[in-house]
């Protein structure tokens, strides 16, 4: 998908030999799984990163881009506009933030109230497809994260579900930092028979957004759907 006949620069050839390296790493885990193909997308977590960085993969045919700060995402989604992304909000959501997240995304990984929700429905413009949501949840009642408790997500799912503007998917979580890869897996399966326990309820979800660099083989063993990779794709964050 190279459309100039410019050679890649050296950071370009680097962000390409990553970017292969994490769908490789999919792609193994993926058949360890026995999961179907097709069903498991990588998000580029470009936090913090340049927007030459985000158009260098978009150009390599890489379409979806997850973002936390919203000031930053807002130059790189002005900045880009030419091509085609699909930008996930993926941070902390204030709620006088949420009619640029309403008109500016396709899809938010982070709603964790009602308020929230009714918010990012009544900014979603009418023109646009309705917004994709996941419902973040804090399995481990961890208070410095955000997210709904797990006793209170098959209300909100409920209450998302009367949204007209908005498209409830699923899931997300960000499992508490344990020292053992069991640990973080038991929190992907806990969220995994979440969601099989709500589609049981009638409330139906495709998604689940779990797994980042450092876990994503967990994560898609659990039925990850959607991998926030950061990182392992762009290097190291600049502070
Ligand atoms: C930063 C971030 C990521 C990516 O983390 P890496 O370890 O760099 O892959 C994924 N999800 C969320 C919510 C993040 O804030």
């Amino acid at each position: 998908m190279n459309n100039s006949l410019k050679p890649l620069s050296c950071e370009e050839d680097k962000l390409k030999m990553r970017l292969i390296d994490v769908k490789k790493r999919v792609e193994d885990s993926r058949l360890m799984a026995r999961r179907n193909p097709g069903l498991i997308s990588i998000l580029a977590v470009s936090k913090k990163q340049t927007t030459a960085a985000v158009e260098t993969l978009s150009r390599m045919g890489h379409m979806d881009f997850g973002e936390n700060f919203l000031q930053d995402a807002l130059e790189k989604i002005y900045c880009l506009k030419h091509l085609n992304i699909n930008w996930h909000f993926i941070g902390k959501i204030q709620s006088n933030k949420t009619r640029d997240i309403a008109e500016k995304f396709q899809w938010v990984h982070t709603v964790d109230r009602l308020k929230i929700a009714e918010r990012l429905n009544s900014h979603r413009p009418h023109q646009l497809p309705k917004l994709n949501v996941c419902i973040q949840v804090n399995q481990a009642n961890e208070t410095q994260k955000n997210g709904v408790q797990p006793s209170n997500v098959a209300n909100l799912a409920r209450e998302i579900m009367g949204l007209p503007k908005l498209r409830l998917r699923g899931l997300m979580t960000i499992p508490p930092i344990t020292k053992t890869s069991d640990n973080t897996r038991s929190f992907f399966a806990e969220l995994r028979e979440q969601k099989e326990k709500l589609i049981s309820e009638g409330i139906p979800m495709d998604t689940l957004s779990m797994g980042m660099s450092s876990d994503l083989e967990e994560a898609i063993l659990n039925g990850s759907t959607i991998v926030r990779v950061g990182t392992a794709i762009f290097g190291p964050r600049p502070e």
